[in-house]
C-alpha cells in the first residue's frame, strides 16, 4: 500500500532528447549550430517503446527537448499524442521560437495557426518558448533569430486563442538586462543588478503577453563536481552562464526576491522552497537539501543512442537501454547534489517533504519544528502552485486567485 502512495506521489519524469540537432546560435549551449559534432534524433517507434516501459512504471511527467525539437514538428505531435493516450498526464515540451521568426511573410498567421491547431489536438500540457534577455535585440542576438520577439508577441495570441498558454522559459545568465560589459556585475551592485534586470526580464514577458514563466538556472562545464560530465550538453564554459560561488548565491537571492515581489502577476513556477534550499546548500552546506531525484525514478534518454542515463549531467553512467533496465531506482537512496539543473532539482525539492510524511513523518514533524522557514516556504509553495492550476498550461490564469500571494 505504502509503495502504490509513494508510486503516486513520487514524480517521476523522463526527459527525452528527441534530437540534438538545432538551428539556434545560443552562447551558452554546447549544442548550438556552429558547434561540430555528429548530430543525431531517436527513432519513433524506439521513443514509443520507452513511452510503454515508462509508463508500466508509473511515469508521471514527460518532456520532449532538443536541441531543438520542433525542428520535427510532426514527429514531436505525434509522440506527444502517443503518450496522451497512454496516459501521461504532465507532458512538456518547447521551441527556441525559430518559427516565429519570420513573422513579416504574408503567411505567417495562418501558418502558426496551423502549428497551433496541430498542438491543441494533443494533450501538451506545457509549452515553453525561450527567452534569454529582457532587451529584444540582445535575445535576438544570442539565438541568432532576428524578429522573432515581435513574431511570439503575434502568435501568442493565437496559442491563448487555442486554449494553450505558453510559458516563458527564462535563462539566468549574465545577458538578461542587456549585453554584459561587467559593469555593476562585478561590484558591490551585483545583487541590485540582478533583481533590476530580473524584474525587467518578468516586465519584458509579461508586456509580450506571457502569462505563465519557468526559469533554467545557469549550467556552466567549468569548475563543476568531478563526478559532471554532461550527456546534455546544454551547459557551454561561456562566462555568460559561468558564476563563481559567490556570485551565484547573489544572483539566486536576487531571482528569490523578484519572485516574492511578482508571482502575483504572471505564474512562475520556481518552487521557493527550492530556491531557498539552493541557496542554503551554497552558503550553508548540503544538509538541509533534498537529494535530487536524478536516477531515482527520473531520468534522461540521450539523443544520440536512445540510451537512459540518471540525468543529463551524470554521463559516465549510461544505464542502456530504459525498457531494459532492472529497476528505475537504480540509486539505493537519492543522494546526488553535484549540480543545479532545476529540471530535476526543483521537481526534488518540491516533492522531498510529502515523501517524507509519508516514509518518515517523525522527520517531517521535526523539520517543522527546527526548519520552521522552510516549511512556510514550502507550504505557501503548494498554496500557489494550487492557485496556479498546478502549472497547467491549458487554462488561463486566474488572477484572484493569485492576488493572494501579493506581496508574500
Ligand atoms: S539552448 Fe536550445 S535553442 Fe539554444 S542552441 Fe541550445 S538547444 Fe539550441
Ligand atoms: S543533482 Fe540531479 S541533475 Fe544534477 S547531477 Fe545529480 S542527479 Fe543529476
Amino acid at each position: 500500500m505504502l509503495k502504490f502512495i509513494l508510486n503516486g506521489i513520487t514524480p517521476n519524469q523522463l526527459v527525452i532528447q528527441y534530437t540534438d540537432m538545432c538551428n539556434a546560435q545560443c552562447p551558452q549551449c554546447g549544442m548550438n549550430v556552429t558547434e561540430r559534432f555528429h548530430r543525431s534524433r531517436l527513432k519513433q517507434d524506439m521513443v514509443k517503446k520507452i513511452i510503454d516501459a515508462a509508463v508500466k512504471r508509473g511515469l508521471k511527467i514527460i518532456q520532449f527537448t532538443g536541441g531543438e525539437p520542433l525542428m520535427f514538428f510532426d514527429e514531436i505531435v505525434s509522440l506527444i499524442k502517443y503518450a496522451g493516450n497512454a496516459g501521461v498526464k504532465y507532458i512538456l515540451t518547447g521551441t527556441n521560437g525559430f518559427m516565429f521568426a519570420n513573422h513579416n511573410s504574408p503567411d505567417f498567421v495562418e501558418k502558426i495557426k496551423k502549428v497551433v491547431e496541430k498542438l491543441a489536438d494533443t494533450k501538451v500540457y506545457s509549452f515553453w518558448i525561450s527567452i534569454d534577455s529582457a532587451v529584444p535585440e540582445v535575445h535576438e542576438k544570442m539565438r541568432g533569430l532576428p524578429g522573432v520577439i515581435k513574431g511570439i508577441e503575434k502568435a501568442l495570441p493565437i496559442f491563448h486563442g487555442h486554449g494553450i498558454y505558453p510559458a516563458a522559459n527564462l535563462l539566468l545568465n549574465r545577458n538578461v538586462g542587456g549585453f554584459w560589459n561587467g559593469d555593476g556585475q562585478e561590484s558591490g551592485d551585483f545583487f541590485e543588478y540582478f533583481k533590476n534586470a530580473i524584474r525587467d526580464l518578468f516586465a519584458f514577458v509579461v508586456n509580450m503577453g506571457f502569462t505563465t514563466s519557468i526559469a533554467a538556472y545557469p549550467m556552466s562545464t567549468n569548475g563543476v563536481h568531478e563526478d559532471i560530465d554532461p550527456v546534455y550538453m546544454s551547459a557551454s564554459s561561456e562566462d555568460i552562464v559561468r558564476f563563481p560561488e559567490d556570485e551565484k548565491v547573489l544572483l539566486l537571492q536576487a531571482y528569490f526576491a523578484v519572485i516574492s515581489e511578482l508571482r502575483h502577476k504572471i505564474r512562475i513556477f520556481t518552487p521557493r522552497s527550492a530556491l531557498y534550499s539552493l541557496i542554503r546548500q551554497y552558503t550553508i552546506g548540503e544538509s538541509y537539501c533534498y537529494p535530487c531525484l536524478g536516477g531515482y525514478g527520473s531520468f534522461f534518454i540521450d539523443a544520440q543512442e536512445g540510451n537512459a542515463y540518471p540525468c543529463g549531467y551524470r554521463g559516465k553512467e549510461n544505464l542502456g537501454k530504459y525498457w531494459e533496465m532492472e529497476s528505475v531506482n537504480i540509486d539505493h537512496k537519492p543522494s546526488c547534489l553535484k549540480c543545479d539543473w532545476e529540471c530535476f532539482r526543483d521537481a526534488s525539492e518540491f516533492f522531498g517533504p510529502i515523501q517524507d510524511i509519508f516514509t518518515m513523518p517523525w522527520k517531517f514533524m521535526k523539520r517543522t519544528v527546527t526548519d520552521n522557514q522552510y516549511i512556510r516556504l514550502w507550504l505557501k509553495d503548494i498554496l500557489y502552485f494550487r492557485a496556479c492550476d498546478f502549472f497547467n498550461g491549458r487554462v488561463p490564469p486566474n488572477f484572484k486567485k493569485l492576488s493572494k500571494f501579493a506581496g508574500n
